[in-house]
């Protein structure tokens, strides 16, 4: 099959959360398994973009609004990747340092979808699917069916479009209808949800297929869907939830070169506490008790906002017999209490208050416990890497979580779960994790050999894609 995915996000080109890893991993194991797979991600000024090289494949012009713009479209040379990786360039709209918080965010994915929609119905050739992911790529399904411009070409190719949060919909006011290519008018109705143009609302209703990165999420959204609660009741028929999984390549404590001592299952406690005694160094912090960590968006979904008081509450309540360590960027506020309670818990706790690829590997190498408190966590990739790197998972039962993490308090459990996404159930939860790494080692031990041997690389989740696009196959 040849298989396009669409995305905002491709690791390690442009990432700034989970939908980067997905579009980075999902598609080389697609092309492992002998199938022709192509992503398209907007040409930001990244890193990646000066270091390699590239050729032109396609130039072009189309129209937002009354606004004409070119567009081009570069290959990287090498398909080092492991795909085919084409990058969509709009002077003075995409080629910028980071990949969202503009003002024109609106105009700048709306410009690469007519870009790859005009780009798509050039060729002399239909791909077998196009798989959509998240809102920024959310009206392709809309476009490629009704848009006068596309839809010759395009009206037939099947589209799937992958929900990875759907508290992000790229709801814009509808005096921007004129941004969307001529349709016939009367189908209105398929992009509008509550007077608001919703691109996430319209690919749910017009792409053949949707998934959701995992199944309790998939439940989960029938009830609380940011207001789209009905839509996916309705479109239940055409739903499904697969995992995600991870790149067990790119995050494997073998061979991981961020990271100072690698390590494998047999000698996972001395390699551990290398990388934790490097880590503890950095960080003033003492490698004798139990190190918790958080990495990850500093925002409501996360819980973010609770770590503050959770964290000074676990400090307090425990006499200070865990280390805490943060890593994350994201809502103001969480940042400045983070970074001032440094200072009160020096010794205690620390943070880093920004994006670290590399901090991140390390953290999940040298921590004992990973933090995800998350009120809402479709999948979550954290709790899977930290499973690979022998660190123990504490979480929430919500969404992805629920699906891949188990009690140690029930038989072969090996995480620690808590029901409410609150200060007392993080505090509470802190305590069982000291008891265990203090009082119960045989126990401790069992989780972190087991909890790394679990597979959770992409291997079933790229078939299950496979076998739903065969599905459309006409
Ligand atoms: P989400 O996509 O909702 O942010 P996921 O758990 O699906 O959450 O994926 C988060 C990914 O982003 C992981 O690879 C995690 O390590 C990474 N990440 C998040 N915040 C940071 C940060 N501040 N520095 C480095 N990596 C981060």
């Amino acid at each position: 099959m040849e298989i396009i995915h669409v995305s905002a996000e491709c690791y390690p080109v442009a990432k700034v959360g989970g939908l980067g890893d997905v579009v980075g991993a999902l598609p080389k194991y697609q092309a492992e398994l002998g199938h022709v797979v192509k992503v398209v991600i907007p040409m930001y000024r990244t890193r990646f973009l000066y270091e390699n090289q590239w050729e032109l494949v396609h130039e072009g012009g189309q129209n937002l609004g009354p606004h004409w713009f070119h567009y081009s479209v570069i290959k990287e040379k090498t398909n080092k990747l492991g795909f085919d990786l084409y990058l969509i360039d709009i002077n003075g709209l995409l080629d910028r340092e980071k990949i969202y918080g503009y003002d024109d965010d609106t105009e700048r994915f709306m410009a690469f979808q007519i870009a790859f929609c005009d780009w798509l119905s050039k060729w002399s050739h239909r791909p077998d699917v196009i798989h959509c992911h998240d809102h920024h790529t959310g009206l392709i399904p809309f476009m490629v069916k009704y848009c006068y411009a596309f839809n010759q070409q395009l009206a037939e190719v099947p589209t799937v479009f992958t929900i990875h949060n759907a508290q992000y919909q790229g709801w814009m006011s509808w005096d921007k209808y004129y941004y969307i290519p001529a349709y016939d008018s009367w189908k209105w109705g398929l992009l509008d949800w509550n007077h608001m143009i919703n691109p996430l609302a319209s690919a749910i209703r017009c792409a053949w297929k949707v998934t959701t990165v995992s199944n309790s999420y998939l439940g989960e959204l029938h009830y609380s869907a940011n207001g789209l609660e009905k839509l996916f009741e309705y479109e239940k028929g055409k739903s499904y939830g697969i995992l995600n999984g991870i790149d067990t390549k790119i995050w494997n404590p073998q061979t991981d070169n961020y990271i100072l001592k690698n390590y494998d299952r047999g000698m996972v406690e001395q390699g551990k506490r290398k990388n934790k005694k490097e880590l503890c160094g950095q960080f003033d912090l003492d490698i004798d008790k139990p190190l918790i960590v958080f990495i990850g968006r500093l925002v409501g979904e996360k819980a973010a906002d609770l770590l503050p008081e959770a964290i000074s509450q676990s400090i307090y309540q425990h006499h200070g017999k865990a280390n805490f360590l943060v890593l994350g960027s994201g809502d103001p506020n969480v940042e400045h209490q983070l970074d001032h309670m440094k200072k009160q818990f020096g010794g205690y706790f620390n943070s880093y208050i920004g994006y670290s690829e590399s901090l991140s590997h390390q953290m999940y190498a040298g921590a004992d416990f990973l933090l995800m408190p998350s009120r809402v966590e479709p999948c979550g990739l954290n709790q899977l890497y930290a499973l690979r790197y022998g660190t123990v998972p504490m979480v929430r039962s919500v969404g992805g979580l629920q699906d891949t993490i188990t009690d140690f308090g029930d038989p072969n459990g090996f995480g620690i779960r808590f029901n409410q996404p609150s200060v007392g159930d993080i505090t509470y939860s802190v305590g069982r994790a000291i008891d265990l790494y203090q009082n119960k080692p045989e126990q401790y031990n069992w989780m972190r050999d087991h909890i790394m041997t679990l597979d959770h690389s992409w291997d079933k989740s790229a078939m299950q894609y496979i076998q739903l696009y065969e599905s459309l196959k006409k």
